[in-house]
Formats: structure tokens, C-alpha cells, sequence
């Protein structure tokens, strides 16, 4: 049976099979590096690092895109406002939001592409766009003329047939009600960056960022596009209107939206001021593993209501899984093998495939391995759970955690201090320069067995806590 998935294009829970049959082509719109990312944000791409995890499991291969938005209104307005350059205003976000991706323990995509180093692909796709008659200019900035796309609408369901045609938008974010023209390269204002083309000095739209690095890395029709629910419009319809005008073909067979993270009911973002970031929530003394835990634990279709008892639900939920794989591995069962718990593990294996199929239900798996842990406890503790079934038992819970990944302690709980992995690496150094490689060989192994990487560079050794 092939995953199912729903798909927003045609609203409906859909089999998904990638076109040939064997790699997934899948672009995510990721971050725009002008702030921390906020657990809302975070949860969106958790969905994406499950969705992506769940069709390796199933034996599928992913050529995986996630672009970083370097460049767009906001970003441009706070660069300027501490005059320097987008570079230097974004890098250290764009690092930060690396960061939480392995703090998150995010399987990292094939593909990271920054959109400042695309330039020239947009510039080709927007001339390609005025070849076909898309597009017009005004006062030295080019625009879409949706008029010209019939299919305009078609991702979000709306009917925009009505509207005032000519009417142009200038800003990369705007509602259904003003839908509008909307603007693909901006001319050059003074004082903020530009990059000189031949479709004038200027800078890209939003959204033709992601049609123009998408079709690059991965053709003119993707498996699988993806985003958080408030991308549908008008990203995502714009994407569309860009590609297919083009292209003559669909873009995106699946179309993916993960609904949004909501905080005493209202939208988790920025603007309203009600966000945590992941720095946030790890310094109030939460696991990296129960944020990921919460925010996977939700079907991405429903919204996830944030609340700290969740958080701290999801902690003890991890340390019942951990105690659980713990006693299997340590408790010494009678010998030979129970009929009755062979079966419970081959059961429970199989009905938790079937509810990551059934659109990623984690709700419903995460249930079955809880109720798995349960039985098998009171077996184990009638007698009832032999030596033989070790394996299968372990075979479940290294299903479950290929997609859910939350057994291994992270190296925060490792115990070392900063201080501590600082005099480890020094004492390393030494060893090395004593030509005690054994030695520095230990130190090192020994640092990786508790998660925390050594990198050795030209301005000395760097640790870092690996996710
Ligand atoms: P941004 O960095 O603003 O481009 O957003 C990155 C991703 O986070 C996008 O896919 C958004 O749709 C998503 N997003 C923003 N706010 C939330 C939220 N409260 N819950 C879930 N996803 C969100
Ligand atoms: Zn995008």
C-alpha cells in the first residue's frame, strides 16, 4: 500500500508515488533568516523532517530542497535600519537556524540554497514570463498579470475572477481580499541593495524565489511542494501562476500544508509577539526531545495548541519509551519465545505503519506504541515475554524512533559542562602534542560517544554538541 497523503491541490487524501517510482522530488520553503525561528515555524518543519523520514522508511529516496530566504521586505528594511549589508544581517540567523535544525535532530534536506545566489535564475524565469506576454513594468518594476493565468485560484479554491485587473500589489505578504498583481522584481530604492541585471537593477519578489530555485534543482514538476497553511495563498498560487506559465506543466503534483501552531488561540508568529523561540523553551530547562516529540506528536493537518503542560507531557512520554527500551535491554527474560508477545510486536508494527501512511497520522501511532509498552509490561511482568522476543520488541521501537527519534539522550543530559568538554579538548591537545595519539584518540571517541563533536581548524579545536 503506498503512503497516503492529502493534497491541497485537489483536496483530497490521495496515494502518494513519486513520478518515477523511486525518488521523491521535494521542495519545502524554508526560513526567512531575518529573526530566530519561533517553535511555530519549527513545527511546520518538523512535519516536512517526519514527512521526509516516513518516506525513507518507506524505502523511498528523497531529493530533498529547502531554500533559505535571504533577501525580501523585512529583510531589507532591518538591514538598513542598522546599515549593513543582508549578508551580514542574515548569516547569523541563517547559522542560528541551523543550529535548531540539528538541536531538533532535522534530517538535513539534499539541498540548501540561499536565494541571494539564484539571482540569475529568477532574472532568466521572469524573462521567460515577459516572453509569453505574463508580465508589464511600472515605474521600473515588473509585475505578473494574473489576468493572463486563468488557473489563478486554483491552489486556494478562491475565485478571483472578479478582480480589479491592472490593480498591483507591492509587498510580498497580502490577503485573498487583495489579491492583486503581484510584483516579480522590484527597481533599485536608494539606499538599499540591488543586484544589476538585464531586467534592470533591482531586487526579486518573494515569490519568484522558490519557482526559480525550485525548477532548478528539481525539474519543471516536483513531487512534492510543501509549507506551513498560511504559504497556500498567496506564496504558493503565485509559485504556480509563475511555473506554469512557463512551463506549459503542473508544478507540484502533491501540494503539503502543515496547519499552524496556536497559542491561546491565535496564530504563533512575530507580529503578535506570543512566540517562543527553541532557545527560549531549552533555557526554561526543557529537552530539545519533548519539543520535538510535542510538535511530531500532532497530525500536521489538526492545529497544535501549545501549552508547557504539553511540554512537559511530552517529557514523561519520552521517559516511558526510554525506561521501556531500557528494561529490555537490561532485564533478564526466561529463555524461549512467547507465541502471544511475537505476535503483539508483529501486530503493533504493522498497524503503526499503516497510521504514518494514513496521511502521517502520528497521533494514532504514537497510541499504538503506548499501548505496545503497556501489554508488554504486564507480559513482562506475568512472565509472559520471553528472551526470543527481544528482538521484535526492539525492532518495533527502532521503527518508531527512524521517524520520531527521541530515545537518545541529547548531549545537554550528557552532564558534562561547557567548562568541563573545554578541558577535555585541551587536555586532548596536549596529548596530541606529546605525540600520545592513543590518547587523543580516547578523548575524542570518548567526547563523540556522549554527542559532542570535535572539529579542528586552523584557529584552534572547536566542540560542538552534536543533535
Ligand atoms: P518564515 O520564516 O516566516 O518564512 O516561516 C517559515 C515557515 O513557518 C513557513 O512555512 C510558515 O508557513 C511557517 N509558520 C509560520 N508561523 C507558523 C505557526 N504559528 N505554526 C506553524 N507554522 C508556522
Ligand atoms: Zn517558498
Amino acid at each position: 500500500m503506498p503512503i497516503r497523503l492529502y493534497n491541497t491541490l485537489t483536496q483530497k487524501v490521495e496515494d502518494f508515488v513519486p513520478a518515477d517510482g523511486k525518488t521523491v522530488r521535494m521542495y519545502v520553503c524554508g526560513p526567512t533568516v531575518y529573526n530566530f525561528a519561533h517553535i511555530g515555524n519549527l513545527r511546520t518543519f518538523t512535519f516536512q523532517d517526519i514527512l521526509r523520514r516516513w518516506l525513507r522508511a518507506r524505502q523511498l529516496d528523497t531529493l530533498h530542497v529547502m531554500n533559505i530566504t535571504d533577501v525580501d521586505d523585512k529583510i531589507i528594511r532591518s538591514a538598513v535600519q542598522r546599515q549593513i549589508s543582508i549578508g551580514d544581517y542574515t548569516r547569523p540567523f541563517e547559522d542560528a537556524f541551523l543550529e535548531d535544525m540539528a538541536t531538533l535532530r532535522f534530517q538535513r534536506p539534499e539541498k540548501l540554497v540561499r536565494a541571494t545566489e539564484h539571482i540569475d535564475e529568477m532574472v532568466t524565469l521572469i524573462q521567460a514570463l515577459t516572453e509569453k506576454g505574463m508580465t508589464y513594468e511600472s515605474d521600473g518594476s515588473i509585475y505578473y498579470r494574473i489576468a493572463k493565468f486563468p488557473e489563478y485560484g486554483k491552489l486556494s479554491h478562491n475565485d478571483f475572477s472578479g478582480m480589479i485587473a491592472g490593480a498591483r500589489v507591492d509587498v510580498d505578504e497580502y490577503e485573498k481580499e487583495n489579491a492583486r498583481d503581484f510584483v516579480l522584481w522590484k527597481q533599485k530604492k536608494d539606499g538599499e541593495p540591488s543586484w544589476d541585471t538585464p531586467i534592470g537593477d533591482g531586487r526579486p519578489g518573494w515569490h519568484i524565489e522558490c519557482s526559480a530555485m525550485a525548477m532548478r534543482y528539481l525539474g519543471e514538476t516536483l513531487d512534492i511542494h510543501a509549507g506551513g497553511i498560511d504559504l497556500t495563498f498567496p506564496h504558493h498560487e503565485n509559485e504556480i501562476a509563475q511555473s506554469e506559465a512557463v512551463t506549459g506543466k503542473p508544478f507540484a503534483r502533491f501540494w503539503i500544508h502543515a496547519e499552524h501552531l496556536i497559542v491561546e488561540g491565535q496564530k504563533m508568529s512575530k507580529s503578535l509577539g506570543n512566540y517562543y523561540t527553541l532557545r527560549d523553551v531549552i533555557e526554561m530547562g526543557y529537552q530539545a526531545e519533548a519539543v520535538r516529540y510535542l510538535l511530531a506528536s500532532v497530525p500536521y493537518r489538526n492545529k497544535l495548541n501549545f501549552t508547557f503542560d504539553g511540554l512537559k507531557a511530552a517529557t514523561t512520554s519520552i521517559g516511558r519509551l526510554r525506561n521501556f527500551e531500557l528494561r529490555l535491554k537490561t532485564d533478564k527474560f526466561a529463555a524461549g519465545t512467547n507465541e502471544d508477545a511475537e505476535k503483539r510486536s508483529a501486530d503493533s508494527l504493522a498497524r503503526f505503519e499503516e497510521a504514518m501512511d494514513d496521511d502521517l497520522n502520528t497521533a494514532s501511532a504514537l497510541g499504538i506504541v503506548f499501548e505496545y509498552i503497556r501489554e508488554t509490561n504486564t507480559a513482562m511482568d506475568s512472565g509472559a515475554f520471553l528472551a526470543g522476543n527481544t528482538p521484535a520488541a526492539l525492532q518495533f521501537l527502532s521503527r518508531f524512533d527512524e521517524v520520531f527519534d527521541v530515545l537518545k539522550p541529547s548531549a545537554a543530559e550528557s552532564g558534562l559542562s561547557d567548562s568541563e568538554i573545554d578541558a577535555l579538548a585541551a587536555e586532548r591537545n596536549a596529548a596530541k602534542k606529546a605525540r600520545n595519539f592513543a590518547r587523543a584518540d580516547a578523548i575524542r571517541a570518548e567526547l563523540l560517544e556522549m554527542g559532542i563533536v570535535l572539529e579542528d581548524t586552523k584557529e584552534g579545536t572547536r566542540w560542538k554538541r552534536k543533535a
